[in-house]
C-alpha cells in the first residue's frame, strides 16, 4: 500500500509506502511526523484517513483522465485524416480502436481511496468498496466544514501531529 498526501505543516506533496505496522508518516521535506491513529490500518485495509481526523473516504478508478482525453482526441484526429484520404475502413478502425483502448485502460486500472477532507490518496489497499464511491453531499459537507474551520485550521491540524 502507499499514500500520497500533502504535509499539513509545509503543504508539500509526499508519497510513502504503508504497511500494517506503520505507525508514523514523515514528511520528506520538513520532517514533520504524523502519528497514525490506532486501528486506522487493518491489515491491507484503510479504515480512516491517516493524515487528518476524517473517516470519510471514497473509492474511485485510478484512471489518468488526461490520457483518456488524449486517446479520444487522437482517435478523432486519426480517423479524420483517414476519412480525408477516403480510407473509410481505417477511419472507423482508428475511431473504434482508440475507444476500445480507452475502455480497456479503464477496466485494468486499479482503484484508489481518497480522503474527502484533505485529499490524501491511498493505493494498493483492499476492500475499498466498503467506503463507497464519490458522494457529492459528503464532499459538500467537508467543503463547508473546511470553510468554517479556516481560521482555526492551524490548531485543528496540529492536534493530530506529533511534535
Ligand atoms: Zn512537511
Ligand atoms: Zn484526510
Amino acid at each position: 500500500m502507499n499514500i500520497a498526501y500533502y504535509c499539513p505543516a509545509c503543504h508539500k506533496s509526499n508519497r510513502e509506502s504503508l504497511a500494517a505496522a506503520t505507525t508514523t508518516l514523515q514528511c520528506a521535506n520538513c520532517h514533520q511526523q504524523i502519528a497514525i491513529p490506532e486501528g486506522a490500518i487493518n491489515g491491507k485495509c484503510i479504515n480512516r484517513c491517516l493524515v487528518c481526523p476524517s473517516t470519510d473516504l471514497y473509492a474511485r478508478k485510478d484512471f489518468p483522465q488526461k490520457l483518456g482525453v488524449a486517446l479520444v482526441v487522437l482517435g478523432f484526429i486519426g480517423s479524420s485524416i483517414a476519412w480525408a484520404y477516403y480510407l473509410v475502413l481505417w477511419s472507423f478502425a482508428i475511431l473504434f480502436g482508440t475507444a476500445l483502448l480507452d475502455l480497456v485502460l479503464y477496466i485494468v486500472m486499479g482503484e484508489s481511496l481518497t480522503c474527502y477532507r484533505c485529499g490524501a490518496q491511498y493505493r494498493g489497499c483492499e476492500d475499498i468498496e466498503v467506503h463507497g464511491g464519490f458522494d457529492l453531499e459528503t464532499h459538500e459537507k467537508h467543503r463547508q466544514l473546511a470553510a468554517r474551520l479556516k481560521p482555526l485550521a492551524g490548531q485543528v491540524e496540529n492536534a493530530d501531529i506529533v511534535k
